[in-house]
Formats: C-alpha cells, structure tokens, sequence
C-alpha cells in the first residue's frame, strides 16, 4: 500500500512512452518488501529546472534521468558524483540531506554486461557506431575499464569528431565517418563492436548499419544497446554467421539495478528484474 512514508523514485524524461523501468523497479521493491514506489514523470525540457526543485519539495528520494535531459539536468544539481563527470551525463539522482546527487550508472551498466558474457576489455579494440548519449557512456566504462583504443563511427563525421574531443585523456580515440576506408579498417581489427544508434529499432527498420560482414573479425564480440527488438537486424546477421552476440537488455537490467542499490542500499534482485525486461519488451 502506498503511504505518505512511502519512499518515492521517480523517471524524468520526454516523451517517456516506451520505458520498462517503473515495472522492472517496483518489482523489485515488491520482491524486497521494501515500501519504496517508482513513477513516471514526463518533463519538457523548458522544466527541468522546476523539476528537479519538485524532487526536493516532495521528499523524493531519487530519480532516473533519461533522453533528452541526461547532460542538461547536470546544471540543476547539487553534487555530480566523479560516475557522471567521467561520462558528462547523470542517468541516476540520489536525494540526501536535501542535496541532489548526480550519479551514471549506464557506463557501468553496459560493461557488466559484457563481464557477464566473458568478454574482455582490457588491452582491446572496440568500434562503436553513433556519437549520442549512449555511446558517451560505453566509451567511458571502456576506457575506465582498460580498452586500448576506440573508433566511433557515425554517417555525420563531425559529430564523430567532435566526441573524440569528450575524452582528453585518452590519446587512442579516433573518429570517422562510417562510410571510409578507417572505419572498414578498424572494423577489421576489433574486438568488441557496438551499435549504439537507433537502427534496429522499429521506427529505423528500413536503415542498415554499414557492416561488411566479410570484413569483421571473427573473434569480435557483436554488441546491440537495443533491447526492444530483443535480436536486432544486426544482432542477426552476425548470430547467423556465427559471432557471439549480446542486446542491450543486459546494460537496461544492469543501469537499473546499480541504481536500485544507490537508493536502497540493497542488493538488487537482478534476476527478478531481468525477468521482467525480458517478458514485457
Ligand atoms: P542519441 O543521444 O539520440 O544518439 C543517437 C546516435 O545515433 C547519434 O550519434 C545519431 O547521429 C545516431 N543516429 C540516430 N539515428 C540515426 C540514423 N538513422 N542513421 C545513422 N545514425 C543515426 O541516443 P542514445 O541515448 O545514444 O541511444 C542510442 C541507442 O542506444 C538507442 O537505440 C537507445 O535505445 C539505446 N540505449 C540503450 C540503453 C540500454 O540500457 N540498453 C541505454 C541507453 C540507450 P546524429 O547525431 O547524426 O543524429
């Protein structure tokens, strides 16, 4: 039953239609017995400001921040834990002692992710496709984690460029334009390679990533940060030719559950949680 000493999560985010993580957290504190409530909250981005106020005055405990306010909420709170600098985009707000803490959990989401699958980071090579939020995240738990060298490969060579200037402490960080000879290059040599655009989803069936598939390593480890579909275009093709492959529901279930721990000091019920990305996507 919820009380007014139930604790309150809440996502913020717009347009906020399509996100698993109010099922997936509220059963998880049902699983725990913990009387904590998770709530949608859709917030233009002309309110975020306000928003973020809103947590405070109404004795919020936390919030998940999601697209398109991951880097703007950034001037609105209190604390930006060294998880968000790293990255330069909070996903996960902690309230305490009246201060908002900004913290990323997505960074660390997506290596768990390939830690669960056996695949190692240190000393590789990755290739990631696209230059948005997501790929931020991946590229700073990679580096964190030990990876030789990152390509970001993007259709808008600039934005590719301009994401090698995010990360001024790793020298081996190259963007190109996906369509050059580079890309195809690094492709070839990498081990861990990374969708991290939108194609694959419904809305973007019609496009296709620009993999030759006879050029790709065949050790590589085949990423998709797209969890619904569960198994991409990508995802398939390199299944079919027989690449290991791993989804983003591993990253969804893993974010979400480093910031369930923030919040209750709990160790999260990952399989409960996993169980319900994986039965309603
Ligand atoms: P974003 O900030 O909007 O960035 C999207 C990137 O993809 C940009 O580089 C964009 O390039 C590129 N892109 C978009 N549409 C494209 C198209 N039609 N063709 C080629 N490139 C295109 O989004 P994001 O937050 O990084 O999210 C990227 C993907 O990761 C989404 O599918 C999202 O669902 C997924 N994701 C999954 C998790 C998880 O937990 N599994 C977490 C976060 C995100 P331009 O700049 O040229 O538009």
């Amino acid at each position: 039953m919820i009380t007014s000493k139930t604790k309150k999560i809440g996502i913020l985010g717009w347009p906020l239609g399509h996100s698993l993580s109010p099922l997936m957290h509220n059963a998880a504190f049902t699983a725990l017995n913990l009387d904590y409530v998770y709530v949608p909250l859709p917030v233009q981005p002309e309110n975020l400001a306000q928003a973020v106020a809103g947590l405070k005055a109404m004795d919020f405990t936390g919030a998940n921040v999601t697209i398109p306010h991951k880097v703007a909420i950034m001037s609105y709170l209190d604390e930006i834990d060294l998880s968000a600098q790293l990255v330069g985009a909070v996903n996960t707000i902690l309230i305490k002692e009246g201060k908002c803490i900004g913290y990323n959990t997505d960074a660390q989401g997506f290596i768990q992710s390939l830690t669960r699958n056996n695949v190692t980071i240190m000393d590789k090579k990755a290739v990631i496709m696209g230059a948005g939020g997501a790929a931020r995240a991946v590229a700073s738990g990679l580096i964190q984690n030990g990876i030789q060298q990152i390509t970001i490969g993007t259709r808008n060579p600039l934005k590719a460029q301009e994401f090698t200037c995010l990360f001024p402490n790793f020298k081996n960080l190259l963007g190109c334009n996906w369509r050059d000879s580079t890309f195809t290059n690094q492709v070839k040599e990498c081990d861990i390679l990374i969708n991290s655009t939108p194609i694959g989803m419904s809305a973007n069936e019609k496009e296709e990533l620009p993999i030759l598939w006879e050029n790709v390593n065949k050790d590589a480890a085949i990423c998709d940060l797209i969890y619904n579909p569960p198994m991409t275009a990508f995802l398939n093709a390199a299944q079919i030719r027989g690449y290991r492959t791993i989804n983003g529901a591993g990253m969804l279930v893993e974010q979400g559950a480093l910031a369930f721990e923030l919040w209750t000091d709990k160790q999260a019920p990952r399989t409960i949680m996993s169980k319900i990305v994986l039965k309603y996507m």
